[in-house]
């Protein structure tokens, strides 16, 4: 019997709860916020608050390099006239020597050693029959002494058996004697034979090349090759003196002398 307790079913479709979506139960979505992008990669470790403002400065800045090149070699060359290698030399043999000597160590160092070193060993002949601990002595101070001193020897014995005592003047005889890489090579080239075969690239040319946007390159090789097309050849070995000039006295490591800059119109790194 049916009645008010035990009201007649309904039919399935009816009883059960409708199924609401649980989309529709969820609250409308705010307002996209638009995302930025963090101020500062730094930011998580506290290093730094802001990210570095785009340096945008005059046009003259962002030409690309092959149209600022003439002129930064143009002001360079005014404002170090006299610029030229910093190695005290009187023949090939000796900036050789001299080159090999200078590698991590200042101009100023080797050509306080080289004097009594030339004097000693005065031609390639002598230097290769050196006594390795009397040679080590004299050029200890440069730093690498021991290695330095295997490269000597290696080298004048190389010039004097291979070479009859003789400096090559081409860079593949060059970069074949031991110790003796491309920039050594190029140093000797262009300063001792007056050949712009390339460019001599130290830490210097390398850091001024890069803050001028003259390469992205952090490999000697790979600067040289961008550098050659944006100078004319006759000014690679000048440009390297340059900029090694313009490197030691305003375009210094730590914190660049731009206020002083006779390129910061021209450069991309220029923080004024
Ligand atoms: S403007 Fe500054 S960073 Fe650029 S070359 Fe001059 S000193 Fe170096």
């Amino acid at each position: 019997m049916r009645n008010k307790r035990n009201p007649p079913r309904q039919p399935l479709s009816q009883s059960r709860p409708k199924i609401v979506s649980k989309t529709k139960l969820l609250p409308p979505p705010k307002k996209a916020r638009l995302l930025r992008a963090p101020t500062s990669l730094a930011k998580a470790d506290g290093a730094r608050t802001t990210a570095p403002k785009p340096r945008r400065g005059p046009a003259s800045r962002r030409a690309p390099a092959a149209k600022r090149a003439p002129e930064i070699f143009a002001r360079l060359h005014r404002a170090y006239p006299d610029a030229r290698c910093a190695l005290d030399f009187a023949s090939p043999y000796q900036l050789l020597v001299a080159t090999i000597l200078s590698a991590q160590c200042t101009d100023k160092r080797v050509n306080m050693v080289t004097p009594a070193l030339f004097g000693r060993y005065a031609s390639p002949e002598t230097l290769a029959s050196a006594k390795p601990e009397e040679l080590e002595e004299m050029i200890k101070s440069t730093g690498f002494f021991r290695n330095k001193a295997r490269s000597l020897v290696g080298m004048a014995t190389a010039i004097a058996d291979r070479h009859g005592g003789a400096v090559p003047s081409t860079m593949e005889q060059l970069v074949d004697l031991p110790g003796v890489g491309r920039k050594t090579a190029n140093v000797v080239l262009g300063n001792a034979y007056h050949r712009d075969e390339g460019i001599v690239v130290d830490t210097h040319v390398t850091r001024v090349s890069q803050r001028l946007a003259l390469t992205t390159s952090t490999d000697a090789v790979k600067i040289e090759q961008d550098l050659m097309p944006l100078f004319p050849r006759d000014q690679w070995t000048l440009l390297a003196h340059l900029l090694i000039e313009h490197g030691r006295r305003i375009c210094v490591a730590r914190t660049p002398k731009c206020e002083q800059c006779v390129l910061s119109d021209l450069c991309p790194s220029s923080r004024v």
